[in-house]
């Protein structure tokens, strides 16, 4: 609605001031220098290399001698030394405006639906989006547990400028089966604290509806919950929200961890499926024929969850155990996953579904451990790089603007100092961070 009604006022004021605008306005250049760049579509290095930046926009990346040759005199020069410059980072899985303090889902849900206010929930996604910013992603997709319209308030008020955070896109509300999702709660007043975090669907006309509504409170995308325990969003559910969805232009991405769930969303044509634990190679298969995204969320691999939760609280006796068995039947089963993911051909990006408060670390620290839990799973860096930058673009139809570091696209680039094709859990280290043409963070700069 915001974006609407700015662009009415916009519109006036450009007809009322149009005569009174500056000559001409003065255009900021920086050349931005590093040891080298990392192409993320070839996955190799251009050594020494250099970014014109013009505005908020890139005007030409590649080697250095040849961009300042192109640069004008009065160019505003940084210069990161021996540190490898990359596109911004992009968390295609976010929850920015959720902090779990607990290890039970409906515990986190009920206290962010219902035991915080939608103002407080706001601005403890801003701090998150802050943090999020800072440790290099420049870019995020909030799908779901937003309340009704908090990730569309937030970014809003990033475009607008009121604070600091990435570009965003809002889900706003998650569709799901009757009851929403992770919820066991008394009948009597179920209902209340359900709409506040999911739009309920119970038939196609249902789901319909939902998409409707989501749009009219701004939602950039639709998420979908296609399974929950036993229950499930139907096929002709599914057909509905993507047609309507279709209809408005925007994506569908779905969460679907069953092979009931996973196969619903691909025989309804959505455009993601996110986790997708149990998926068959037959439905890899599919996936690629159709150019559905797989969106791998395994931030928590390898004791993460563990080492996590363990700095909050003391572990029962059975809780140990039940958390071994997870991590033995992960240690198993997810690195195999992975390398089938890979082998299918389809394409994949990468998100952290991180939605707790993790101690010690900030909202953007906590995300980025994704990239060590994507290394330990086999991945190469070249491929997490590219699910992190240039396939989550894709992902999110924003192909035109982020993603790679190529003239036209927006000046949202970051640097890390050691060799990210090495180790890429330079990742989890950004130490420079620029968003569309203005310096975030700089911890390269000569002291
Ligand atoms: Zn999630």
């Amino acid at each position: 609605m915001l974006k609407r009604i700015s662009a009415f006022i916009l519109l006036l004021l450009s007809c009322a001031f149009a005569s009174a605008q500056a000559a001409t306005p003065q255009t900021k250049t920086i050349l931005l220098k590093a040891a080298r760049l990392l192409d993320v579509r070839t996955g190799r290095y251009i050594p020494s290399a250099g970014v014109l930046i013009e505005q908020d926009k890139i005007k030409e990346a590649g080697p250095l001698a040849q961009v300042q040759a192109h640069a004008p005199k009065d160019a505003a020069i940084i210069d990161l030394g021996t540190a490898t410059l990359l596109p911004g980072l992009v968390d295609c899985h976010a929850h920015l405006l959720t902090s779990g303090t607990s290890i039970s889902s409906q515990e986190i849900i009920l206290n962010a639906a219902a035991g915080m206010s939608p103002t407080m929930r706001v601005l403890m996604g801003a701090q998150n989006a802050r943090e999020d910013l800072e440790a290099g992603f420049t870019t995020v997709r909030v799908v779901g547990h937003s309340g009704i319209d908090g990730d569309v308030s937030l970014r809003e008020a990033v475009n607008q400028r009121w604070l600091p955070g990435p570009r965003i896109q809002a889900a706003a509300r998650k569709l799901t089966p009757p009851g929403g999702q992770a919820l066991h709660l008394n009948p009597a007043v179920a209902d209340q604290i359900v709409d506040q975090e999911f739009l309920q669907v119970g038939s196609a006309d249902s789901a319909r509806k939902a998409v409707r509504e989501n749009l009219w409170y701004g939602a950039d995308l639709i998420k979908v919950v296609a399974d929950d325990e036993n229950r499930f969003i139907s096929l002709e559910e599914m057909k509905a929200i993507v047609e309507e969805a279709r209809r408005a232009k925007v994506k569908v991405a779905v969460h679907a961890t069953t092979v009931t769930g996973i196969q619903t969303a691909i025989d309804a044509g959505v455009d993601s499926i996110e986790h997708g634990n149990d998926i068959t190679d037959e439905q890899l298969k599919t996936m690629h024929e159709k150019g559905i995204f797989l969106d791998i969320t395994e931030l928590l691999f390898g004791g993460r969850f563990r080492a996590m939760i363990e700095k909050r609280q003391v572990l029962s006796p059975q809780l140990q155990q039940e958390l071994k068995a997870y991590e033995q039947m992960e240690a198993k089963q997810t690195p195999a996953r992975i390398a089938r993911i890979l082998k299918s051909g389809v394409k994949f990006t990468t998100g952290s579904d991180m939605w707790f408060d993790y101690p010690g670390k900030t909202r953007g620290e906590a995300t980025a451990l994704m990239f060590g839990a994507l290394k330990e799973l086999g991945m190469s860096p070249a491929d997490v790089v590219r699910a992190a930058t240039v396939n989550a673009a894709e992902a999110m139809g924003w192909q035109d603007r982020i993603g790679v570091l190529e003239p036209g696209k927006f000046a949202d680039i970051i640097a890390v100092s050691g060799d990210p094709l090495a180790d890429v859990t330079e990742l989890e280290r950004v130490q420079f961070v620029m968003k569309g043409g203005e310096v975030v963070k700089n911890a390269l700069a000569k002291k």
